[in-house]
């Protein structure tokens, strides 16, 4: 007997039914919202009901243990409803404004810092890297660790920064942490083209496969081997799309592979638009557990920001008011030739004047 179309497994159910009560009876009809303190913002309906969200900092990976005391947690306060968001928060809309208090107080308890709301560092997202991916050239769990335990407080204060911040960490240039449109983005990168090993690539990789993989054509079949290839070194751009095809690749490199830095990005719509963020420093080396020399720079940044930005002016938006120039003198950050944007497509971000006013 074949299942019916609500009995099959389409995806997820409809977002309007997962709304909590509040929010469902108030859909469409909200008028203000304030910010009672870092982590609790208050809503006010047309009809003259209220809402509380409490936002909390979260780790990406949750035991079951501490997801079911979230859940404990939900239903004391909630009526059972909480939200996982993107940026590795969890939120939950309490009805008034002692329930949200003591909400607050019990996820404090718990450990989880409450806070990511107002002009505030949001909280810190990276990729999985080297937990679950292979592709990583750094390891952007301990990147974002050494930067959240940094700028903990910053998360907490609603008035930390003239706008709010995003920081994200990548292990790689696939930027699966939505690097290219964070206020600040470290980036791992590889720096040298893989090491083919003929005698596993004949057993176990396709050759067209690879060949076809390449994006800038820098692989072709080796000669005087065709059940092997080769790599073009100029055209490699290291971005290690042939290693995930074939273990007979190798990219990882411990002497080379790190981190770059990249500031400026943002994916709302308000006032200057989208930006992607932009190269300012290529490569600092891997320096687990606290990457000092990469928090330095990153801290740097944030007090220019903090002290140099108008109130309301994204970290994107005030580089573009005083130009980059200033910006790496202001930041102390040394300017490297590989921070111009020469990709010949790229004619909306591509600097066309030959005019540096470097200092
Ligand atoms: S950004 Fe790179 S290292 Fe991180 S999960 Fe994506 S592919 Fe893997
Ligand atoms: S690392 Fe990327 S650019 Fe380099 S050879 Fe492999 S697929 Fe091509």
């Amino acid at each position: 007997m074949p299942l019916s179309f609500d009995e099959l497994d389409f995806g997820p159910p409809h977002y309007r039914d997962m709304l909590p009560p509040v929010c469902r009876r108030n859909y469409g009809k909200w008028k203000y919202h304030e910010h009672v303190r870092g982590g609790i913002i208050r809503h006010v309906s047309e009809s003259g009901e209220e809402a509380y969200s409490v936002r909390a900092g979260i780790p990406k990976y949750l035991s079951a243990d501490t997801v079911i005391e979230l859940c404990e947690l939900a239903e004391r306060y909630c009526e059972g409803y909480l939200k996982f968001t993107s940026r590795h928060n969890i939120e939950f809309i309490a009805g008034d404004r002692e329930s949200a208090e003591r909400l607050a107080g019990e996820l404090e308890r718990l450990g989880f810092p409450v806070g990511g709301t107002g002009r505030c560092l949001k909280a810190i997202i990276h990729c999985v890297a080297m937990s679950h991916c292979h592709m990583a050239a750094a390891d952007s769990l301990s990147i974002a660790k050494a930067l959240y335990e940094e700028f903990y407080e910053d998360f907490r204060n609603p008035e930390a920064f003239p706008e709010r911040v995003k920081i994200a960490v990548s292990g790689c240039l696939n930027m699966c942490g939505a690097t290219h449109a964070s206020d600040i983005a470290v980036i791992g990168v590889h720096r040298r083209p893989p090491v083919v090993e003929d005698a596993v690539v004949e057993k176990v990789c396709s050759v067209p496969e690879l060949v076809k993989s390449c994006p800038t054509y820098a692989i072709k079949p080796k000669r005087g081997n065709p059940r092997s290839v080769e790599i073009d070194e100029e055209k490699c751009v290291y971005c290690g799309i042939c290693y995930s095809l074939c273990e007979g690749i190798r990219i990882h490199d411990p002497e080379n592979d790190g981190v770059s830095l990249w500031v400026g990005g943002k994916a709302s719509n308000t006032r200057a638009g989208p930006l992607f963020a932009r190269l300012v420093v290529p490569y600092m080396k891997p320096e687990q557990p606290r990457w000092s020399t990469l928090v330095g720079t990153v801290r740097r940044i944030l007090e220019v920001y903090r002290e140099n930005a108008r109130r309301g002016e994204r970290m994107g938006e005030w580089i573009e008011r005083i130009g980059w120039e200033r910006f790496f003198r202001l930041a102390e950050i040394e300017f490297s030739e590989k921070c111009i944007d020469d990709w010949i497509f790229s004619v909306e971000t591509f600097r066309r004047g030959t005019n540096f006013k470097m200092p």
